[in-house]
C-alpha cells in the first residue's frame, strides 16, 4: 500500500529533471554509477526525516531505517514502502547483485545485500547522490506536480 501515485515521469518531466542534475547525479541516476567511499553527503546525516528520490522526489527510506554499516555508503535494513523500490538482478563486474532502482522513476538507488541487521536481515547501500532529504515536519518535494502527500509536510513519527 502506499498513498504516492508510482505512475512514472513523462518524457517530457524525464527531459526538464535531467536537465538540472549535475555530472555525478546523471552518472549514478541515470547510468548506473557508484560514488565513491565516504564521499556522500547522507552518510553521517543523522537527522530525523525521509529520504527521496533525488530524480522524482518520491519517499525511498525513513532515517529510523538508517545504520551505520561500516562501509562508507548511507545504509538502511528496510524502504519506506516496499512498493518505491524495484529490485533487479545485476550481474556487472563479474557479481551477482541485486540492484535498486527508484520504483517511479527507474534511477539507480544502489544495491541490496542480505547481510543487513534485524529484523529484515537486508542492507540496502545507497548512493548519497541518488537521495534528497526533507528533515521531519518540512515539505516534502512535490517533483513532479503530483500534490499531497507530495508538497506536503510528513506528519508520520
Ligand atoms: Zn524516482
Amino acid at each position: 500500500m502506499t498513498a504516492f501515485d508510482l505512475t512514472p515521469p513523462t518524457d517530457a518531466e524525464r527531459r526538464a529533471i535531467t536537465a538540472g542534475l549535475s555530472g555525478d547525479e546523471r552518472r549514478v541516476l541515470l547510468e548506473h554509477g557508484t560514488e565513491a567511499a565516504f564521499c556522500g553527503v547522507f552518510l553521517d546525516n543523522k537527522k530525523d526525516g525521509i529520504y527521496t528520490c533525488r530524480f522524482c522526489g518520491l519517499p525511498l527510506f525513513r532515517s529510523n531505517a538508517k545504520f551505520d554499516s561500516g562501509t562508507g555508503w548511507p545504509s538502511f535494513f528496510k524502504p519506506f514502502a516496499e512498493l518505491h523500490i524495484k529490485r533487479v538482478r545485476d550481474a556487472s563486474y563479474g557479481m551477482v547483485r541485486v540492484e535498486e532502482v527508484c520504483a517511479r522513476c527507474g534511477s539507480h538507488l544502489g544495491h541490496v545485500f542480505p547481510d543487513g541487521p534485524r529484523p529484515t536481515g537486508e542492507r540496502h547501500c545507497l548512493n548519497s547522490v541518488s537521495l534528497g532529504f526533507t528533515p521531519t515536519g518540512e515539505t516534502l518535494p512535490d517533483v513532479l506536480k503530483r500534490g499531497a502527500p507530495e508538497g506536503a509536510p510528513d506528519t508520520e513519527v
